[in-house]
């Protein structure tokens, strides 16, 4: 059984159905890498695995229970964590309080303060800066953190990437190996299809709410995975 199953999985926002019928898995300290153009469903999806949106039909279970419909504090407990788009961090609050407030004491493991400060060394120097005074690339580094202070088995990104400059972006994607080789499963959402094979072990591209290609992402023919995001065949 692998760490992280959705089967068939639908949801949507009023009579809007934006996903249909997704399945995916990750096994525990796996990287999937979720694709799709903009509208894809892409955002829904991780909204649904997290609980922040409800299910429509269809399951989603972490480490065999069923989570579809738990609420945020269920699943922190579970130790599943979001990295969202925007980052949304405290403005006022420093660096290390950001992180601080992440924690989750009835999970301690493998990351803290300090080993958050290791994989992302420009973070040493802020730490006492507010979240406002951070640099874009610098926030999501905080927002990465802080999701990892809740020692997560399972770390939904949703566009790390999104806004920043691509010497930052490499920066932020050389942490992802080192958080993966912790044990910590990923499940990434990205637009740059070279980014996202480069990260992942399996690639699973969205079109219109459903599962148009996946695969192996070593394996993965990037002609049929181009015509898939732009929904070609
Ligand atoms: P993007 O890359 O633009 O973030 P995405 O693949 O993440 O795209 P979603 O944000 O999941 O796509 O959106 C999927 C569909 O659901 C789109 O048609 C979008 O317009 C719609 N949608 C998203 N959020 C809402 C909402 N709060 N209310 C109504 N419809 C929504």
């Amino acid at each position: 059984m692998a760490l992280l199953e959705v089967e068939n999985l639908s949801a949507g926002y009023g009579l809007f159905q934006a996903l249909r019928g997704i399945s995916l898995a990750a096994e525990e300290g796996e990287t999937l890498a979720i694709v799709g153009a903009n509208g894809a469903g892409k955002t829904t999806l991780l909204r649904t695995i997290c609980g922040a949106l409800p299910a429509m039909t269809g399951r989603v279970s972490f480490d065999g229970t069923s989570i579809e419909n738990s609420s945020a504090h269920q699943l922190a407990r579970l130790g599943i964590s979001m990295v969202p788009e925007g980052r949304k961090l405290f403005p006022s609050l420093t660096v290390e309080d950001n992180l601080i407030i992440g924690s989750y004491p009835k999970r301690k493991g493998f990351w803290t303060v300090e080993r958050v400060y290791a994989l992302f060394p420009e973070l040493v120097k802020r730490r006492n800066n507010r979240g406002l005074d951070l640099s874009g690339g610098e926030q999501q580094m905080v927002a990465i953190g802080r999701a990892l202070m809740a020692n997560p088995r399972l770390l939904l990104m949703d566009e790390i990437s999104l806004g920043l400059a691509p010497i930052v972006v490499n920066q932020i994607y050389k942490s992802l190996p080192e958080i993966s080789g912790h044990g910590t499963s990923i499940v990434l959402v990205e637009q740059d299809l070279n980014r996202a094979l480069s990260v992942s072990n399996h690639v699973y591209c969205l079109l219109e709410g459903h599962v148009e290609l996946s695969g192996l992402s070593a394996q993965m023919d990037r002609q049929a995975l181009i015509d898939a995001y732009f929904g070609a065949n």
